[in-house]
C-alpha cells in the first residue's frame, strides 16, 4: 500500500500548538511507514482565507521540521473537481437548492441539533421551480442519500470499526452560497483524488467522517483509513483555541524558539506549561 497522509489547514488564521501537534501526527505516521506527507491548503472560503496565513503556515511547517514530499495543493485551484462531484450528485436527484439564511434556520425552534448545530428543518426541500437567480446553497437530501447507499462503516485506528451515521447531520450543505463547495465535499473529493491512504486529524473532526463516508459511497470513491487523534487542551481542559491566548507558532518562531525541539517535545507528549493533552 502507498501510505500517503496530509495536513489540511484552512488559512483563516495563524497556526497554534494544536495545529503543530496535528501536523506532526500526520507527518510522523507517513515517515514511520515510508510513505508520503502532503500539505493541502483548504482555501475555498474566499472571504476568510488570506495569503499571509498561507505564507505563515509554510514557514511554520519548515520551522517544525515537517518536510512535505510535494508542493502544496490549494483547494481554490481545484474547483472543477468539486463542480463535477456536485453535478453527479445533482444528476442522481440528491441535491436541492436552499435559500434559507442562518437566521431563518436558527428561528426554526423545532430544529433538533446535530454535531454542527441545529439540523436543517428541510424548509427548501421539495420547492417547485426554485428561482436559481437568487443566492442559494445546495443541500444533500440526506434521507434519499442514505436510502441509496444503505448501511456503511469506516475504520478508525483508535475507535475501531465505526457505523457511519450521516443522518445525524441532516441535510448538509455541499455547495455554499458564498463558496463553490463545502468543507465536507471538498475534503472528500480531495482525499480521494490525492490518493490519501490515511486521514490523520483531530478528534474534533470525528463526527464529520460520517458524512465523508456517505459521500465516498455516493461518488464511488475509496475509503481511507482514519485516525482521529486526541486534542491538545487549554488550562480549562477544553480544546486549545484562540481564546486561551495560546501563542501562535509564528510568534514562537519569531521569538527565536527552536521549532524542531518543539516538535520533539510534542512527540514525547510534553506540552508547554498550562497545556495538557486530553483524550479523544
Ligand atoms: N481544513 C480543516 C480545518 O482546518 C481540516 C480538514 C481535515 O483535516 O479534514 O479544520
Amino acid at each position: 500500500m502507498n501510505i500517503h497522509t496530509r495536513f489540511a489547514p484552512s488559512p483563516t488564521g495563524r497556526l497554534h500548538l494544536g495545529h503543530a501537534y496535528s501536523a506532526l501526527q500526520a507527518h510522523d505516521f507517513a515517515r514511520g511507514a515510508g510513505g508520503r506527507f502532503t500539505l493541502r491548503i483548504e482555501d475555498i472560503d474566499g472571504t476568510r482565507s488570506r495569503p499571509e496565513h498561507v505564507a505563515a503556515i509554510l514557514a511554520d511547517l519548515d520551522w517544525l521540521g515537517l518536510i512535505r514530499d510535494e508542493p502544496p495543493t490549494f483547494q481554490s485551484q481545484r474547483l472543477g473537481l468539486y463542480q463535477d462531484a456536485l453535478d453527479r450528485l445533482r444528476a442522481m436527484g440528491l441535491l436541492y437548492p436552499c435559500f434559507c439564511t442562518r437566521a431563518d434556520i436558527a428561528a426554526s425552534l423545532s430544529a433538533p441539533h446535530g454535531p454542527d448545530g441545529p439540523l436543517y428543518p428541510g424548509t427548501c426541500r421539495g420547492l417547485v421551480d426554485p428561482d436559481l437567480t437568487r443566492p442559494h446553497s445546495w443541500r444533500l437530501d440526506m434521507a434519499k442519500a442514505v436510502a441509496r447507499t444503505g448501511a456503511l462503516t469506516w475504520h478508525d485506528a483508535e475507535a475501531g470499526t465505526v457505523d457511519a451515521d450521516p443522518a445525524s447531520h441532516g441535510d448538509v450543505i455541499l455547495a455554499r452560497k458564498d463558496a463553490p463547495a463545502s468543507y465536507h465535499l471538498a475534503v472528500t473529493v480531495d482525499d480521494a483524488a490525492q490518493g490519501i491512504s490515511h486521514v490523520v486529524r483531530g478528534a474534533d473532526l470525528f463526527a464529520a467522517t460520517h458524512v465523508h463516508r456517505l459521500l465516498q459511497a455516493l461518488l464511488d470513491l475509496p475509503t481511507p483509513e482514519y485516525r482521529h487523534h486526541a486534542l491538545l487542551a487549554g488550562p480549562d481542559g477544553q480544546r486549545l483555541a484562540k481564546r486561551h491566548g495560546a501563542p501562535t507558532l509564528e510568534s514562537l518562531r519569531l521569538a527565536g524558539e527552536d521549532g524542531r525541539a518543539l516538535s520533539d517535545r510534542l512527540r514525547k507528549g510534553e506540552v508547554p506549561i498550562g497545556f495538557g493533552q486530553i483524550e479523544a
